[in-house]
């Protein structure tokens, strides 16, 4: 099979070649998979490049995610032909991941395909678009409503954003999308966002710890002194999903706007999250994520310009989601 190996050398210097290996390889696991596609995601970039401490052992492959149909399974969960999808668990990190023909991992891992999605749509979702749907449902949980005001999405243009845009404005909530890239401006309004905010509005530090409540809800793929600007001007009892930190993993703030305003942040992890939750995801991106929208998102790519499009997803350059054909 083909795979996307990462190797280190002595100096811990990393390199990764698309390479032919045996399926002696695969590690250990309840469940073989013919890989279909898998993603790009931020964690992606780290892993196929130095690392950024997530990688444990080298050769290495990394893919946080992958959709494909089961080959042989030790687990009655799952059967030959059936369609998965895999998010999280470390996979990609510290175990096998996805930028391979196939991957072996644990029955508990996956998540049966819903109906009427593709493996391919599924990675386009992948688990920035996962998250993104999370990261709606925790707004949601927390009295989020259409007809509560503006919804504010960072880091609008990449992953994350731009699917939290889609389905945000596929439900019926008014998006103001921040964006470093004002060129961007047409693809975003044609997911859903009815107006830009310039990234530069929000990247002053804090001066005063509240400013005019704007936000009834935000989505913030970004963290640092965005998240911590952003929560001086949420809007009473309105809600924070934090989701990323794409500009800086500092937080800044004061406790100011918890305390008079009643404002919350609400944590937002993708990787341990129980089965139950990844169903209800998984179920919601079927019927308030419109698949024509998700097409308009997709940069596809194969598994040698990987090294290219890691790096240039850490430099903020990837917009909307690369899907992987790991057979290209
Ligand atoms: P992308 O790189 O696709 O998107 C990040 C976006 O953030 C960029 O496109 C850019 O948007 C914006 N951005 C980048 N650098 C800066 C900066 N210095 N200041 C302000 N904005 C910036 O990544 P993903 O969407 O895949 O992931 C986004 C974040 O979410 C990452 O930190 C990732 O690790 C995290 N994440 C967390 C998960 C979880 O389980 N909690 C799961 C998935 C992702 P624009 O050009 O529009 O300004």
């Amino acid at each position: 099979m083909r795979a996307l190996i990462v190797e280190k050398a002595e100096d811990g210097s990393t390199s990764a070649s698309v390479q032919e290996i045996g399926e002696e390889r695969l590690p250990e696991g309840d469940v073989t998979v013919a890989v279909e596609y898998s993603t790009l995601n931020y964690k992606d970039g780290l892993c196929v490049g130095p690392g950024g401490g997530l990688v444990k052992t080298y050769p290495h492959v990394p893919g946080i995610d992958f959709a494909g149909t089961v080959e042989a399974s030790d687990d009655p969960r799952y059967s030959p032909g059936d369609q998965v999808v895999l998010t999280g668990w470390h996979v990609g990190e510290r175990h096998w991941g996805g930028y391979a023909e196939k991957a072996r991992v644990k029955a508990d891992w996956l998540v049966p395909l819903p109906d009427g999605i593709t493996t391919r749509q599924a990675m386009a979702v992948g688990t920035a678009g996962f998250t993104a749907m999370l990261a709606v449902m925790a707004l949601e949980d927390h009295g989020l409503a259409p007809g509560n005001g503006e919804v504010l999405v960072t880091g609008a243009a990449g992953g994350v954003g731009s699917v939290a845009t889609a389905i945000l404005g596929h439900l019926g909530y008014t998006v103001a999308a921040v964006t470093g890239r004002p060129e961007q401006e047409g693809y975003l309004k044609g997911l859903g966002a009815a107006r830009i905010v310039p990234r530069d509005e929000l990247s002053e530090p804090v001066k005063r710890p509240l400013e005019t409540e704007t936000w009834a809800g935000c989505v913030d793929a970004v963290g640092g002194t965005m998240l911590a600007r952003v929560l001086g001007q949420m809007k009473y009892r309105a809600s924070v999903a934090a989701v990323g930190l794409a500009g800086g993993a500092q937080l800044n703030a004061t406790v100011i706007p918890f305390l008079l305003r009643g404002v919350n942040l609400l944590g937002i992890d993708s990787v341990l999250r129980p089965y139950e939750d990844r169903v209800r995801a998984w179920g919601r991106i079927a019927t308030d994520l419109p698949m024509d929208k998700l097409e308009a998102m997709i940069e596809p790519a194969g598994l040698a310009d990987l090294p290219g499009l890691g790096a240039a997803i850490l430099n903020g350059q990837v917009r909307g989601r690369v899907v992987v054909d790991v057979t290209a």
